[in-house]
């Protein structure tokens, strides 16, 4: 059927990442480390979690312990940074701004990353409004970026990863201009195609599934019955059917974050473990609410920035979990386990936090095979009653020993920040 101008529009995704987020961060305000290798730190072990490209080809790894890559630090002058969540938060909201101006639809994916829906653009050299895109993005908040742009989300993302490995493109791919792409998916590795986790990379390739062309060519059927209907959709995607919608509505389901500045600063080990069991019950709370499980809990601490008599403390602390989890209980103990590593005593701290990231579907949970479901279905059951209650009884009604009762922490803290617009049970009352 020839082609009229009034045929549904096709489809268009871009997505936008931020190179080395946390690494380019650090370089606006330190523009003398432009061209020099800096990295991140996380974690109570001191993991790099962040490199910029000087310090990639320097051979240092993602996750690499600090303590054991000190020496190699040293000798080729890297720049290192303790994480500074609150300017990457900040950063982030910046550059989604500029990105919101470029599509009519965006979906923030995560902190650096950011689908932008194309519908309809496929009469636009869309390689050049790419370049437009990264250059204006970089030009007003100083973080480079990258893009790639596909017929379905899954295409865009390995169009994204293709812009940054081969040489020439400059951080723009348009996978639908590309004349021969059974030579591009054949040299991507079946693990590296977003969605594929790594246990299902093994199972596929015990059964020569290696490439996400060996993907492409596989019959959706079949994986729908021997693996699962979210990998049969994979395979649709690689196809250029796109089944995976732009989410515009849960912006923010890639990481659930409770932080707060305290209304006295903390100095009691006791009273920084009960700030920290509430965070971690609120952030399990709206966990919960959305349907949506954790990988990954991150706790961080840290002292003013603005004190001049008192030295800076920060410091972050990360762990995956190896079934992910929205049970409260469980969470928090890791939380508490994680707090001990960063706590140093004799700082006045003044804010800390948690942070929920990696967050899964609560039906596409992937179970570990020597977990107890037993276990699984009675938390399941108890987290419904504490939410159920603690809805209708104001929260904190039923809450973990470990929160306390009272503290100084939070006395101020209610007092100095009233959440009556966003708490439903700290609403006013009015009789
Ligand atoms: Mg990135």
């Amino acid at each position: 059927m020839p082609s009229t101008a009034f045929d549904t529009p096709a489809k268009r995704f871009g997505i936008v990442d931020c190179n080395n987020f946390y690494a380019s961060c650090e370089r606006i305000f330190a523009p003398h480390l432009i061209g020099k290798p800096v990295v991140v730190l996380s974690n109570n072990d001191g993991c790099i979690i962040a490199r910029s490209n000087e310090a990639k080809a320097l051979g240092i790894g993602m996750g690499m312990a600090y303590f054991k890559s000190k020496q190699l630090l040293k000798k080729h002058d890297v720049a290192v940074f303790s994480s500074n969540y609150a300017l990457y938060g900040d950063l982030s909201n910046r550059v989604m701004t500029v990105l919101a101006t470029f599509a009519p639809r965006i979906e923030v994916y995560s902190i650096d990353e950011a689908f932008l829906d194309f519908e309809g653009f496929d009469r636009w050299d869309l390689d050049s409004y790419g370049r437009e895109i990264c250059g204006t993005t970089q030009q007003w908040t100083g973080i480079p970026v990258s893009i790639g742009i596909g017929s379905t989300k899954t295409l865009a993302k390995l169009a994204n990863r293709l812009s940054k490995k081969m040489p020439g493109l400059n951080g723009v791919f348009d996978f639908s201009s590309c004349e021969d792409q059974a030579a591009l998916l054949s040299a991507v590795a079946v693990g590296d195609i977003w969605g594929v986790g790594r246990r299902w990379a093994d199972r596929l390739q015990r059964e020569s599934i290696n490439t996400a062309l060996d993907l492409q060519q596989c019959d959706p059927a079949m994986i729908k019955k021997r693996f699962n209907v979210v990998l049969a959709r994979t395979v649709q995607e690689l196809n250029g059917v796109s089944c995976i919608e732009l989410e515009t509505v849960q912006a923010d389901r890639q990481q659930v974050l409770c932080s707060r500045s305290f209304g006295v600063r903390v100095t009691e080990a006791k009273d920084m473990r009960h700030a920290i069991t509430h965070f971690m019950t609120r952030a399990a709370e709206k966990l919960r609410k959305q349907k949506l499980l954790a990988t990954v809990l991150s706790v961080h601490v840290s002292t003013s920035p603005f004190d001049d008599r008192n030295e800076y403390y920060s410091n972050a602390a990360t762990r995956r979990l190896i079934v992910p989890t929205d049970d409260t209980r469980e969470l928090t103990r890791l939380a508490q386990r994680l707090l001990k590593g960063i706590y140093v005593d004799g700082h006045s701290y003044q804010r800390a936090g948690v942070m929920l990231t990696e967050l899964v579907n609560h039906r596409n949970q992937q179970t570990d095979l020597f977990d107890d479901n037993t276990n699984a279905e009675r938390s399941k059951e108890l987290m419904m009653v504490l939410d159920s209650i603690n809805s209708q009884m104001g929260n904190s009604t039923l809450h973990l020993a470990g929160e306390g009762f009272g503290g100084a922490w939070r006395m101020k803290q209610l007092l100095r920040s009233p959440r009556y617009t966003t708490r439903a049970g700290e609403l006013r009352v009015v009789r």
